[in-house]
């Protein structure tokens, strides 16, 4: 890994204000570890207080509106999540993709007001369990990403891309290392193919049941940048296994 790896924990629908301590444990820990970009996305509710208890890791969002502002109840907005204290914006999460019906079309929408409201944003794609078994996943994970990539001249400085297989978000289950290594290059030459040469700085984290011990397994396949962790991020303990671990 040229970069620093980075390591971002997707709290998902988790977490009142009591956990926070989590959050400062956090906070406290990578200070010690500045070999690692350490980041937390907790609930909408929270990025304010989290970016107020956290002084070091990054502090951002599960998704936004692709609007700036207007008539959409209950919606959140790329700016109003930047004025609260989010520095990046994960977008097209396969959560809400199944949940919402949310397409490639509306996830570069969002990444686009993401990427204009100056944050980065974690664009994330990942084949379902069928499309694997079928011999797909190459090609729609591919076809994903070029779907869902922002258009901003600026789109590579501010991209991260997260590959996370759906059979293998909160399941305990995960691909090998030599899949994870085969999604991550084709991935790669993606990135070069639609964003040219600044296509190789782009970070690609791996997702999907990442845990302390089987992080360093998962971070060491080809053009891995660092891990998008869900579930073992909601404790400081297991989370601080995965950033020591990287
Ligand atoms: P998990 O979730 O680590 O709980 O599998 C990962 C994710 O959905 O980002």
């Amino acid at each position: 890994m040229a970069q620093r790896p980075f390591i971002v924990g997707n709290w998902k629908m988790h977490g009142t204000r009591a956990m926070l301590s989590e959050a400062r444990a956090i906070d406290r820990a990578a200070e010690r570890m500045v070999k690692v970009e350490v980041a937390l996305a907790p609930p909408f509710t929270l990025i304010h207080a989290t970016r107020k208890e956290a002084e070091l890791i990054g502090v951002g969002a599960q998704d936004c509106h692709y609007a700036e502002s207007g008539a959409h109840t209950g919606d959140i907005s790329a700016p109003m999540l930047k004025d609260s204290g989010a520095g990046f914006v994960i977008v097209g999460h396969s959560e809400r993709r199944a949940d919402y019906g949310e397409s490639d079309e509306i996830v570069r929408r969002k990444a686009d007001a993401v990427i204009a409201a100056h944050m980065n944003v974690i664009v994330c794609i990942g084949e379902t369990e069928a499309q694997r078994d079928a011999g797909e996943a190459e090609a729609v994970v591919t076809a994903q990403l070029a779907a869902s990539l922002p258009g901003a001249e600026n789109t590579a400085e501010r991209l991260t891309v997260a590959y996370e297989p759906v059979w293998a978000i909160g399941t305990g289950r995960t691909p090998t290392v030599d899949d994870v290594s085969a999604m991550h290059r084709a991935i790669r030459a993606k990135l070069v193919e639609l964003l040219g040469e600044a296509g190789q700085s782009v970070r690609i984290l791996y997702g999907g049941s990442v845990k302390p011990d089987n992080a360093a397994e998962l971070l060491s396949a080809d053009e891995v940048g660092g891990a998008l962790v869900g579930g073992a991020s909601l404790t400081a303990e297991s989370f601080l296994g995965i950033i020591i671990a990287a």
